[in-house]
């Protein structure tokens, strides 16, 4: 049995002194924003996904928008959830601003992904539509330079909505994309070029670059941008401007569907992203792509594989790596089966390497080899007691995270 939520898309009430709106769960995010948008409001969660995915998908799943850094990721932003299981209603009476209320029944719901009940509905922050919404994006000569100014960034008071930085793979791959420029476009373009390479000294083969979404007040965008570019000028970055600020932030949005599209072509691609302290960066990029290299080489797979990164969160004490990944398997016998033993062959070497099990896809099925290495025993007994005693008939057998088969 599937149910499918997407009539359930109604906004039930708003309350714009208090700063609150109560959502039915299959609302996609575009629609949501779509809806707050025409009343000068905006909830301000913005997965790539935000297109298709819905308001229970992310409570379930855990979701992190790009834009955490000013609205927060989805269990920031909600302040109450109702779930429908076998047992009745599971939700807070009220929503609080905060609450000290002994246990959160509503705090397991997060995560649960589809193995409790259907989440029906919450209550969601709403802000007031930031007045002024301004891109800009800076170049570093290589990704350790790049990282180091996040670093820094990241202990500041001027952390921009959504901060990215891409590694240097993915940088020339947005560059390949970016539309072709004619007469004076072009010869701007190639001066600019000339510049970075030849007179700055950057590598072509080793420079990355960060994206910058800056929200707010005037004067508040305007501190920020400031003391950003002084901040990554002290790194020796360049500016890039806010067209291609723009195109790297939006790129994400379309990259999201290359897989779709490649398929065709007899290549598979997957995405795979964890949480990493700031101290075991390096050693986790470089560990997954030597895995790639190393599987792909043992299983004769033709051609090169794929692989970038990116860092698409920042936090006090790490950062999330947003992996991608490629390789041709054409006539390659049982290409999913081998592909999906790589996958997960790298994430045991990034959870070895100090990564951890997602940072916000979840652990649905593919990931739950690796609960071990997540929760105590007496952790996965815990959840596994209450999924027993509140769904002792297994309606919502889904199986996914710690019930997976
Ligand atoms: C192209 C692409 C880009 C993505 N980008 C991001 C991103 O930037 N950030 C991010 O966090 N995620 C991202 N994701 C992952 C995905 O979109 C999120 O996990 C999203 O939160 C899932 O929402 P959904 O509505 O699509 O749920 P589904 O994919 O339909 O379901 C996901 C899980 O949640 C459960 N579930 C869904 N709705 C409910 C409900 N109402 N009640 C109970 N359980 C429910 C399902 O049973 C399932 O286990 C991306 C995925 C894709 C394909």
């Amino acid at each position: 049995v599937s149910v499918d939520l997407r009539r359930m898309n109604k906004v039930e009430w708003i309350n714009e002194k208090d700063r609150r709106i109560c959502v039915q769960a299959g609302i996609t995010g575009s629609d949501l924003e779509a809806w707050l948008g025409e009343r000068g409001y905006c909830v301000g969660h913005e997965p790539d996904s935000v297109e298709l995915s819905t308001l229970g998908g992310w409570i379930a799943t855990n979701a992190s928008g790009m834009k955490k850094n000013r609205y927060g990721n989805i269990e920031d932003i909600v302040e109450n959830v109702t779930m429908i299981s076998p047992k009745g209603i599971i939700e807070q009476v009220e929503p609080f601003a905060r609450a000290s209320i002994g246990f959160k029944p509503q705090n397991i719901l997060f995560g649960s992904e589809g193995n409790l009940g259907i989440i029906t509905k919450a209550i969601l922050k709403i802000h007031e539509k930031p007045k002024i919404k301004k891109y800009n994006s800076v170049m570093f000569k290589n990704w350790e330079t790049g990282v180091e100014f996040l670093y820094n960034l990241s202990r500041t008071n001027f952390i921009p909505s959504s901060v990215r930085l891409v590694d240097n793979v993915q940088f020339r791959f947005g560059q390949a994309l970016k539309p072709r420029t004619e007469g004076l476009m072009k010869i701007k373009a190639n001066i600019q070029k000339f510049f970075v390479l030849n007179v700055k000294g950057f590598n072509a083969d080793e420079m990355c670059a960060t994206t910058f979404v800056m929200e707010g007040t005037s004067s508040e965008v305007r501190y920020q941008e400031k003391n950003i570019l002084a901040l990554a000028k002290k790194h020796g970055g360049l500016v890039g401007g806010s067209g291609n600020g723009k195109r790297g932030y939006l790129l994400t949005f379309a990259i999201a569907y290359v897989r779709d599209f490649l398929t065709d072509f007899h290549i598979i691609g997957e995405t795979m992203e964890t949480t990493v302290p700031w101290s075991k960066i390096d050693e986790v990029c470089k560990a997954a792509t030597e895995t790639l290299f190393e599987l792909h080489a043992k299983h004769n797979i033709p051609g090169k594989p794929y692989i970038s990164y990116r860092i698409p969160q920042i936090y006090h004490t790490g950062v999330c790596i947003y992996f991608m990944l490629g390789m041709s398997v054409k006539n390659i016998p049982h290409s999913e089966d081998l592909f999906g033993n790589i996958e997960h062959a790298i994430r045991k070497v990034i959870m070895e390497h100090g990564g951890s099990i997602s940072h916000h896809h979840g652990v649905g099925k593919l990931r739950k080899d690796f609960m071990d290495a997540t929760l105590s025993d007496s952790s996965m007994e815990l959840i596994k007691d209450m999924k027993n005693a509140h769904d002792p008939g297994n309606v919502f057998g889904i199986g996914n995270g710690i019930f997976a088969k």
